[in-house]
């Protein structure tokens, strides 16, 4: 043990594998009694009262690096407290801070214990009590917060519960022999997974990141942790490229060129390629068939059919009021053979995370396709497409919703947006996989 770790009471870390900065910073400041207010002094890191410390020992470097300092922590141990080490994925990790709220075992917290790994949202209990994972007070329920106020203790709830046992906390973990294999499992897992996936989050993410759970292939020594599937608000598909016989009269290429034009974000509308136009056709037409009668104008309702090639039913009921341009908009519209997608009608995360997946793909103007790109393009166009005609059969029933309110009675699908999260696993040699999750949002944003 380094001098300095010598210092503090209960800082026999080799004992506590994969602990947290939040549990490194919880430990030491129980058992060596501290408060927040003596942190400068003791421990060399300043903090706010309304600081969340959990927040801090997970993204802020800096306060991450005063604590190391101080503790003199090796390297193995600090390696631990980066979020990124547990992440499967690549991404902007900062995505995810608005999410991570403390989330902890009551059992490891009991002992003074808590890692990253219980962080991960696709794990749902504890990997070695099999406790339902928390971030909720035992006692009252309120969302228990590591808060930087003067006079408090970690793990105290608001409510006065202490969830540390500071004398077990003393002793540590039972078995760090078994934590410390199933983190180095984990994370060998992790950095295996990270070197060949991308995560493509939306920004701003509004709804949770547990959309990811269904769809990090988690190996097998964790299947019994993950959340159950019950999560109903959460939807999960394969984007795979169409077989070669449906795809029509457009190649890959050049679907490939009309979508680069989505990265121009000063577009209101696009030229939907080939598959995509046909999709959101069909869409459209649906959408209009299942309308409540009277919903939509004679006018109307042919530009929601014609690109599909239908016309409206014999029993249809037009409605009694003037076209509204508002409506009229909605359908792709047709010029010539062409077809253009309204682009007001997708959400901006949608539309982010097409971009994303499609810069991806690391398409130059003028340039000819390299032999990876080339396997790369048809599942990219694919997922791309997913994205955008989703985005667009939710973007449409929200704006229908603004002028006919019949759409939120009860019983009726209400208008809703979701926002996708997207996995994308490449291996040299092979083409992407793709995920999208889809994370429905709990309001509807106007
Ligand atoms: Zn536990
Ligand atoms: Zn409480």
């Amino acid at each position: 043990m380094s001098p300095a770790l010598r210092r503090f009471v209960g800082a026999a870390f080799v004992r506590l594998p994969g602990l947290s900065g939040t549990g490194t910073l919880l430990r030491i400041t129980r058992l060596n009694r501290y408060v927040p207010r003596d942190y400068r002094f003791a421990l060399g890191i300043t903090v706010r009262r309304s600081d969340d410390l959990h927040a801090l020992m997970t993204f802020s470097e800096k306060r991450k690096e005063q604590l190391a300092e101080t503790l003199n922590a090796p390297e193995a141990m600090r390696a631990h407290w980066d979020l990124s080490a547990w992440m499967p994925f690549m991404c902007d990790f900062s995505v995810l801070a608005l999410e991570y709220v403390f989330r902890y075992c009551p059992e490891c917290l009991r002992v003074g214990y808590h890692s990253l790994l219980q962080q991960a949202p696709w794990l749902a209990r504890c990997p070695w009590h099999g406790a339902q994972l928390r971030t909720g007070c035992h006692r009252c329920g309120a969302q228990l917060r590591l808060d930087g106020s003067a006079g408090t203790w970690l793990g105290v709830c608001k409510c006065g519960h202490d969830h540390v046992d500071d004398r077990k906390a003393l002793r540590g973990l039972s078995d760090p022999t078994n934590v410390g294999s199933v983190c180095a499992n984990y994370l060998a897992w992790a950095a295996q997974e990270r070197e060949k996936t991308t995560l493509i989050a939306p920004t701003p993410a509004m709804h949770s990141i547990a959309a990811l759970a269904s769809i990090v292939p988690l190996p097998r020594l964790f299947w019994a942790m993950r959340p159950s599937s019950g999560h109903t608000r959460i939807h999960s598909v394969r984007p795979r490229p169409e077989s070669e016989g449906r795809t029509g009269t457009e190649d890959a290429t050049a679907t490939a060129i009309k979508l680069d034009s989505l990265v121009d974000s000063r577009r209101a509308m696009i030229e939907a390629p080939g598959r995509l136009g046909h999709r959101i056709a069909a869409t459209a037409c649906q959408l209009a068939h299942q309308l409540p009668p009277g919903s939509l104008s004679d006018g109307e309702m042919s530009l929601f059919l014609e690109p599909a090639g239908a016309t409206a039913a014999r029993d249809f009921v037009p409605a009694k009021r003037r076209s509204i341009l508002e409506i009229r908009n909605l359908p792709l519209a047709q010029v010539g053979n062409r077809c253009y997608l309204d682009l007001h009608c997708l959400s901006k995360p949608s539309l982010g995370v097409a971009h994303r997946v499609f810069r991806w793909l690391g398409l130059e103007a003028g340039k000819a396709l390299t032999g990876a790109q080339a396997q790369d393009v048809p599942v990219c166009v694919a997922a791309v497409g997913e994205v955008l005609a989703r985005s667009y059969a939710e973007g449409i029933r929200v704006v229908l919703g603004r002028h006919l309110p019949d759409l939120y009675r009860p019983g009726r699908n209400r208008p809703h947006l979701s926002e996708p999260w997207v996995l994308l696993r490449k291996q040299a040699g092979s083409p992407v996989k793709i995920s999208v999750s889809w994370a429905r949002l709990p309001y509807t944003p106007e």
